[in-house]
């Protein structure tokens, strides 16, 4: 199938691209790696009336990193990201190029933008998972004015966030390095979107050893959410044993909400699986008791 008749229109700067959203109204679309927009486009399920590529706005292709913050540009590729590996891995966000692979294949990861990840908000997407895993703020523009919105309360429902129709998004922030957190996901191929994906922070004290840790899983639920049972087991557990593991993923799935699910036993399952192994893979080797 072909797209319906749209209007093209192309920004260079933030405010160019604030200003053209604006005057297009609230059928228009931004257009930035179009790896999920083109496809919509293509079966129909979007029709928007006009286009508005932002591909050539450089000033939102950035990953700034330093060892208390990162701030990543709305138009930076999953592969920028998955490339930086070794400065974020030094500066505690190393999670972060380590979930990138994750994403589709190579050609898919070198046109799709974070940005476009975040506004598309399916289910299963890694970047809404590592925002709402490690406390991200979205930042969005308009020619109202920025808002800063914490990845909590950006995810509303499928496919749905708190994006106004004129707003931009122009960075994802991660406020704190989170250098002891893992995801692990589950594909029926790989390439795929997950079935289930589960990421673990674990707040590590040398002396004490696991003073608390989350648990965030994205696929089975409309939004990615924080697994509050798990964190309670995690807190100052000190170490990681079998038994607390197993303790903590049941209380984790236990807590789980899945009348969404076609098949709610295999979806639990899988999240079982992928929470023990996110677990294992976030602790560094001084706090495993195997
Ligand atoms: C075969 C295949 C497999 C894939 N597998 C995965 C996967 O496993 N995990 C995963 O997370 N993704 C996957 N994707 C999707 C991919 O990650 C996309 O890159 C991403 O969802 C959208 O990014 P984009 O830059 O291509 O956005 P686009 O397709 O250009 O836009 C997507 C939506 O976001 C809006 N938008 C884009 N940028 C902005 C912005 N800055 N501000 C506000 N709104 C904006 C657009 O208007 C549109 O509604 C896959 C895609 C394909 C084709």
């Amino acid at each position: 199938m072909k797209p319906s008749s749209f209007g093209y229109h192309r920004a260079s700067s933030v405010s160019t691209a604030c200003r053209l959203l604006a005057e297009l109204g609230e059928d228009a679309k931004i257009l930035a790696g179009g790896q999920s927009l083109v496809a919509m486009m293509a079966f129909r399920l979007a029709r928007p009336s006009d286009l508005l590529d932002i591909g050539g706005v450089d000033e939102l292709d950035y990953l700034d990193v330093g060892p208390a913050e990162l701030r990543i540009g709305a138009l930076t590729t999953h592969h920028r990201a998955e490339k930086a590996q070794e400065v974020l891995t030094d500066n505690g966000f190393g999670v972060i190029a380590r979930t990138m692979p994750y994403i589709g294949h190579l050609p898919i990861r070198t046109r799709g933008t974070v940005g476009g990840s975040l506004a598309h908000a399916d289910a299963t997407a890694e970047w809404c998972l590592l925002a709402e895993l490690l406390d991200a703020q979205i930042v969005v523009t308009s020619v109202r004015g920025e808002r800063i919105i914490d990845a909590h309360e950006f995810f509303f429902g499928f496919f749905a966030t708190a994006l106004d129709e004129d707003e931009l998004i122009t960075e994802l922030r991660f406020p704190r390095p989170a250098p002891n957190a893992a995801v692990a996901e589950f594909a029926n191929r790989h390439g795929d979107f997950a079935v289930v994906a589960a990421g673990v922070d674990l707040d590590v004290d040398p002396a004490a050893g696991v003073r608390a840790g989350r648990v965030a899983l994205a696929g089975t639920q409309p939004v990615p959410v924080t697994i509050a049972a798990a964190g309670e087991v995690l807190a100052d557990c000190g170490e990681l044993t079998p038994h607390l593991v197993d303790a903590c993923v049941e209380a984790a799935v236990a807590e789980l909400d899945l009348t969404d699910q076609a098949d709610p036993e295999y979806v639990r399952g899988v999240a079982r699986t992928q929470i023990r192994s996110a677990l294992w893979s976030a602790a560094p080797e001084e706090v495993r008791s195997r």
